[in-house]
């Protein structure tokens, strides 16, 4: 449990040796601390009717099409569970180190609830690569462009309708068409114009020093990007409240560690033994 100030201060100095660029790659667990709930389990659950279902099926490109109201008030309610929530110390440290390396940082996120950004990450060097729920974008693919959800559209309740007022609000500025969530739904693929899954691949493979939070990479990109880095020799450092499948990766790597506990704790003892290492 904890960290080794030296150990932790060796895999810096390695990372960020000679102007090399740092990335980091969020999944839930730095926003469960936040008080967001994963949505795989019970709060993902929907009911229309007397129908159940999955969080696999109502985020769910098919069932948009299907019943795009019952995909919308999924994607509201939980829009309005996340915009309740506050960024934490481990966001905020994020935010800090972006502060210090400016290009030379990256932030891969998973997370969906926008909270980088309100932390303060920049759009341009926060890879989004599953969406984020504040967003909206045409369903007819008028334009790559997404939009901020109006903040005129009030945070909604589990089950609560959209009235014919809020539906004109999700509705596309440029050719009136029905907008859809600006999330990587269920059954769809990663891509570049959206969600800049080439750009986050890339970065991967041209980092020094990768830190892995909060993610024990259920899904396939997180995978592929602690490949990458470590098939380039980069450093990584796995950070996690328990130890996971990339724990092994990352002391596998040159100088790499796991280190076990709390993102909001041990990001804010990097962010401190970073600010050492780069003066
Ligand atoms: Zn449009």
């Amino acid at each position: 449990m904890g960290v080794d100030p030296l150990q932790l201060k060796q895999a810096l100095e390695q990372g960020v040796r000679i102007e090399g660029r740092i990335t980091v790659l969020t999944g839930a667990g730095i926003s469960a601390e936040s008080g967001i709930p994963t949505f795989r389990g019970p709060e993902g659950y929907w009911t229309v009717g007397s129908v159940h279902y999955q969080p696999e099926q109502i985020s769910n490109y098919a069932m948009f099409c299907r019943q795009p109201s019952e995909v919308w008030k999924w994607f509201l309610y939980r829009r309005g569970v996340c915009s309740a929530a506050e960024p934490n110390p481990g966001h905020l440290a994020l935010a800090e180190m972006e502060g210090l390396l400016a290009d030379r940082f990256t932030l891969i996120t998973q997370n969906v609830d926008g909270l980088h950004l309100r932390a303060g990450n920049g759009l341009e060097r926060t890879l989004q690569i599953h969406g984020n729920l504040n967003y909206m974008r045409c369903d007819k693919s008028c334009s790559d462009e997404a939009f901020l959800i109006p903040e005129a559209l009030p945070a909604k309740g589990r089950g609560e309708e959209i009235t014919p007022t809020e539906w004109d609000l999700l509705i596309c500025p440029h050719c009136g068409s029905l907008t859809r969530p600006h999330v990587l739904l269920f059954d769809e693929c990663y891509d570049e114009t959206h969600y800049r899954f080439e750009t986050a691949l890339r970065v991967a493979a041209e980092t020094s020093l990768l830190i892995v939070v909060g993610t024990e990479g259920a899904t396939t990109l997180p995978n592929h990007i602690v490949e990458c880095a470590l098939g380039s020799g980069c450093t990584i450092i796995d950070v996690n409240v328990q130890r996971n499948r990339f724990s092994e990766s990352a002391e596998a790597s040159p100088q790499g560690l796991f280190i076990e506990g709390a993102a909001s704790v041990v990001l804010t003892q990097v962010l401190t033994q970073l600010r050492a290492v780069l003066t």
